[in-house]
């Protein structure tokens, strides 16, 4: 491991997560910074749930240039923070923090992340329709830049659980605040989820079901059809049940590997003002 170039002025990126210690981020932002010759260090802190806002206030304290936020802290860092992007606003949550001297924006680059690796597909979303399962952090990100990309339609299935008219507010906060309508239906529902997905042009899994333990799809493959794109933001494993029924049919499908690609680009873009050399890193962290 080279850390020779590290010295007195080197700039400090960091990730705040719980857990933290498994995330690509540190790698990634490390070797752009070094292959452009920038003289920035990033390193995950993982840090205690209430302790949020003295770790926020350490980072301003050391003159951190920026950090992100994952799970838990998307949300409950918001008050510790000055300004929120417009994105980030609709969103409701944070992964991206830039410092200037003191001053502290928040902003969301989840949903940039995946509406880059949609578009590196060939899909333009203006005016198409997208079914989306989960309403958690990653989809409200996802949800917002969709909408603000100018997709016509999105409808949001997720569980009839406490969290649902949290949702409901949501979608009417993004159908009030952009040119698309947004509309939430219970994942339970299953006639109103096949017969959304038949009429939309993107079908997005942004719920935790294909991983771990929970490795099955919650659409079944008679809901699909071949004219269909179709996505899931998880990215280990890189073929989740859903995606593995999508190539079965033929349909044009992708992981979250490039969703955490271009999040992390955007995020490097806003702290250092240089694009990442993406291809690169796409070769030395993804491969
Ligand atoms: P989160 O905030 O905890 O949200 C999880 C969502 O999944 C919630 O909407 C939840 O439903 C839903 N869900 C969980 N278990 C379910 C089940 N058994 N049936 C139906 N719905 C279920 O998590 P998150 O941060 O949004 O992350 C979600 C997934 O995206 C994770 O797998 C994570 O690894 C992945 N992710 C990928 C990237 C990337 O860059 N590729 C970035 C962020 C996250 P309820 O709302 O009904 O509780």
């Amino acid at each position: 491991m080279d850390l020779t170039y590290i010295n007195g002025q080197t700039r400090l990126l960091a990730l705040l997560g719980h857990p933290a210690h498994h995330s690509i981020s540190p790698k990634m932002h490390t070797q752009a910074a070094k292959l452009l010759g920038l003289d920035y260090v990033y390193l995950a802190f993982d840090i205690a749930p209430d302790e949020i806002g003295q770790a926020v206030m350490s980072l301003k304290l050391m003159e951190a240039r920026g950090f992100n936020l994952t799970m838990p802290f998307k949300r409950t860092v918001i008050p510790y923070l000055d300004h929120l992007t417009k994105a980030a606003k609709l969103a409701g949550a944070v992964n991206t923090v830039i410092n200037d001297n003191g001053i502290l924006t928040g902003d969301t680059t989840d949903g940039y992340g995946y509406m880059e690796s949609l578009r590196q597909t060939g899909f333009d979303p203006k005016d198409k329709v997208m079914t989306i399962l989960g309403a958690g952090g990653a989809a409200t990100a996802i949800i917002a830049q969709a909408a603000l990309d100018g997709m016509k339609e999105i409808r949001i299935f997720k569980r009839k659980n406490q969290t649902f008219e949290d949702t409901l507010a949501f979608a009417e906060k993004v159908t009030g605040g952009t040119d698309c309508q947004v509309t939430v239906l219970d994942m339970a529902d299953r006639q109103a989820l096949a017969t959304s997905i038949a009429s939309s042009d993107l079908l997005t899994n942004a719920t935790n079901v294909g991983m771990g333990d929970d490795d099955r799809s919650l659409v079944d493959k008679d809901m699909l059809r071949r004219d269909l794109v179709v996505s899931d933001i998880i990215y280990e494993p890189p073929l989740t049940p859903l995606l593995a029924m999508a190539k079965d049919l033929g349909c044009s499908y992708f992981n979250g590997a490039d969703m955490l690609l271009y999040q992390g680009s955007a995020s490097f873009k806003a702290w250092t003002g240089q694009d990442m050399p993406v291809k690169e890193i796409q070769r030395t962290c993804f491969s």
